[in-house]
């Protein structure tokens, strides 16, 4: 479904060349969504596997795929890093002696402190650096994973350093508006701690449970995964997300995802003693508040009340 802002946006061509450097989930979905909106003149995209540029040439996902990053970049108005953060301080220096004066250069990261120490040192003169992160997601990778809606009604964070021209910022804003985000400005120290709360940290519980179940299932002969219950295949969702994303996630947030784990591993704590005591009006006060903030996410309209979280009518 386009929502409103994407309406607004309809046929309004914002760069005449854009070049996606990675076509998997994000930037495979940015050309979907940029295409639906009719934002972009020209799609340029290019992948680091040969597998991958022939599945994108295949599937048309963009308009022209290349084989270098810093072909893809030659005369684009606006390159957008989809690539894993560990990589994207490679991925600038190559192609930044290609860029074109007055271009603007943005990401998609999930860390934003990381990339603006390793990739704005290589941004030239003349050029815009304004990062960015889509609050959207799936635990699909790969350039076939990608679809127009992914950023509908989800928020995308801009993340400009001290001095970034407002006018690049402003035209960023308008292509995610049109690709269906609501859009928020962040100072990047606290879009990581927020994140570390809200995706970083959740994740690496959700690793550790499945592992935990792991182990159990070798004792308990599959069982774990047979009977697997809502909670624990929520888990499993979650821990199917791509490896070497999330490893460049909790390298290059490192403090952010400690405190966090830190402060989780004392709640839990609470809650272990809770249960050891049998205090059962304590556990009570602290899942009725729990399920008010799950209310209030369903609230803000960024997830769904429906059976299984309306996943069956996802695409
Ligand atoms: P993905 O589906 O695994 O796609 C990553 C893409 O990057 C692939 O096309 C890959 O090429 C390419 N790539 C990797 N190393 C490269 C290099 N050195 N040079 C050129 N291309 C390279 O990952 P994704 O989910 O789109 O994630 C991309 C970025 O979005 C990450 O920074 C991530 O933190 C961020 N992000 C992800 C999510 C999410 O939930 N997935 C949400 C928000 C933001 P090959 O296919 O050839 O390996």
């Amino acid at each position: 479904m386009v929502d409103s802002a994407a309406d607004m946006a309809a046929d309004t061509v914002l760069y005449e060349k854009v070049a996606l450097i990675g076509l998997g989930l994000e930037g495979g979905s940015m050309s979907h969504a940029m295409r639906r909106g009719g934002l972009a003149g020209h799609i340029v995209g290019t992948a680091r596997s040969a597998q991958t540029r022939a599945i994108a040439a295949e599937i048309n996902l963009v308009d022209e795929v290349t084989e270098t990053a810093a072909e893809a970049v030659r005369d684009a108005d606006l390159v957008v890093l989809a690539v894993p953060v560990g990589v994207m301080g490679a991925v600038a220096a190559e192609i930044a002696p290609h860029l074109k004066p007055g271009a603007t250069v943005s990401d998609v990261g999930s860390v934003k402190r990381a990339v603006i120490e390793t990739v704005g040192p290589h941004i030239p003169e003349g050029v815009h650096f304004v990062p960015a992160h889509p609050i959207a997601g799936t635990e699909h990778s790969g350039p076939r994973s990608g679809y127009a809606e992914l950023f509908d009604n989800r928020w995308l964070l801009i993340v400009p350093p001290a001095g970034t021209d407002r006018a690049a910022v402003a035209r960023l804003r308008a292509l995610w508006e049109g690709m269906g985000s609501h859009v928020d400005e962040m100072e990047p120290d606290h879009h990581d701690l927020v994140l570390a709360v809200t995706s970083h940290a959740p994740h690496l519980i959700a690793y550790t449970m499945v592992g935990v179940a792991d182990h159990l299932s070798r004792v308990t002969d599959s069982e774990v995964i047979k009977y697997s219950a809502a909670g624990f295949r929520d888990f499993t969702r979650i821990a199917a997300s791509d490896p070497t994303m999330w490893r460049d996630v909790f390298l290059t947030n490192k403090d952010a995802t400690l405190d966090v784990l830190g402060r989780f591993t004392e709640e839990l704590f609470m809650l272990q003693r809770a249960i050891r005591m049998g205090d059962g009006d304590m556990l009570h006060e602290y899942f009725t508040k729990t399920r008010a903030i799950r209310r209030g996410i369903i609230e803000a309209g960024q997830d769904t009340a429906a059976p299984d979280f309306g996943r069956g009518v996802k695409p």
